[in-house]
């Protein structure tokens, strides 16, 4: 059997008749995948609920039962380190996981695209995603995201209307003690207020606000585009391959020693046990492209409607207070989130691409 079109595959990795558990490998791949990308998308949606909060809470006091002492102090140390103070962990991280996902890519699945003749321009595609992928990343990382000074608060202070709901006139900053401008907000990683603050991200260890804004989409977009493009190269080169080998052709003996025609199922364990490596990094972009993908749409979304990140959470945490079926404790004052700053489509995208302050900030050096 399997006598057809892959010679250059070593004989020992052809499934052959009874020694290979039917589902166990794809059953458990799939499980692998569906609880990954189940685990990520319920963190990300309930991470900020109050009943999430409670549970983490729950949780914690249950494992303070079991973990001594000692360790669960340094337990909550790694977490202060890793997730309250600036530090380069994720960024090391992020480059890790890259450089692993272009390396097998380099390494088995684009030399064995070329056997399959596959366009050169196709192949290097992704290659041309990391460099400007990598350019945005340390854009995102190194730019300014519009730290409010001494010198510059009066400025900011012009910048966006007081909305006397979630951002109220004449309130100071109470750790850098200097003027709040409207839509601004204290990084309490980076300890310093951030003009138009958007989101503290770990990933480039730097403040997402006014001034790079625009470099964080740009990096979002081509991390997604690198993953979908690096899925689609991968999904193809598999898809080819059976095509070639010709192996919808073939019969195997199944477990109780019948004769079977190839079906779907086992082509896809076939290649699992044959390209492990190729179908897990196709597994790990297809998740990385999906989650992406998502929160790419979210973020374009946001930048439609002219909103940030803070001021979105904080609207949805105001909209909650008003919802008669969450009881929310009697000191939780509800805020009023009205969005005065949206002036249509193509007003708000130039407002993040071309923000007003960095234009005279450049113009006064
Ligand atoms: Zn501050
Ligand atoms: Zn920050």
């Amino acid at each position: 059997m399997f006598g057809g079109g892959m010679p250059e595959l070593p004989a020992e990795n052809y499934p052959n008749k009874r020694n290979i558990p039917r589902m166990d490998f794809l059953v458990l791949f799939l499980f692998y995948l569906a609880f990954m990308l189940i685990g990520v998308v319920t963190i990300c949606i309930c991470s900020k609920t109050h009943c999430f909060k409670g549970l983490v809470r729950r949780g914690a006091q249950i494992i303070s039962y079991i973990i001594p002492e000692c360790l669960r102090r340094a337990m909550l140390r790694l977490l202060h380190y890793l997730f309250h103070t600036r530090n380069h962990t994720f960024v090391i991280l992020h480059l890790i996981l890259q450089g692993m996902v272009y390396t097998e890519y380099t390494w088995e699945i684009f030399g064995l695209c070329q056997e399959l003749e596959f366009s050169l321009n196709y192949l290097l595609l992704p290659y041309l995603l990391l460099i400007v992928n990598l350019f945005f990343f340390a854009l995102s990382c190194e730019t300014n995201p519009g730290t409010i000074t001494k010198a510059n608060e009066l400025l900011f202070l012009q910048v966006y209307e007081f909305d006397e709901g979630m951002f109220p006139k004449n309130v100071r900053c109470s750790t850098c003690e200097l003027r709040k401008p409207a839509r601004s907000k204290h990084c309490s990683v980076c300890n310093r207020c951030v003009h138009r603050f958007d989101h503290h991200c770990v990933w480039v260890n730097n403040c997402i606000g006014a001034w790079n804004i625009r470099y964080f989409l740009f990096y979002l977009l081509t991390l997604t585009a690198s993953a979908a493009t690096m899925a689609v190269v991968s999904t193809v080169f598999l898809v080819q391959l059976v095509m070639v080998s010709d192996l919808y052709l073939e019969t195997y003996i199944n477990d109780f020693g019948h004769l079977q025609v190839v079906d779907t199922v086992f082509v896809v364990q076939y290649l699992f046990l044959t390209f492990p490596r190729i179908v897990f990094l196709l597994g790990f972009v297809v998740v990385l492209s999906f989650l992406l993908g998502s929160y790419l749409c979210f973020c374009l979304y946001l930048a439609a409607t002219n909103q940030t990140t803070n001021e979105w959470y904080r609207g949805a945490r105001a909209w909650c207070q008003h919802c008669p079926h969450v009881a929310w404790p009697p000191s939780a004052e509800p805020q009023v989130y009205r969005n005065i700053h949206s002036r249509g489509l193509w007003s708000n995208l130039r407002e993040i691409f071309l923000p007003a302050v960095a234009h005279y900030e450049r113009k006064k050096k």
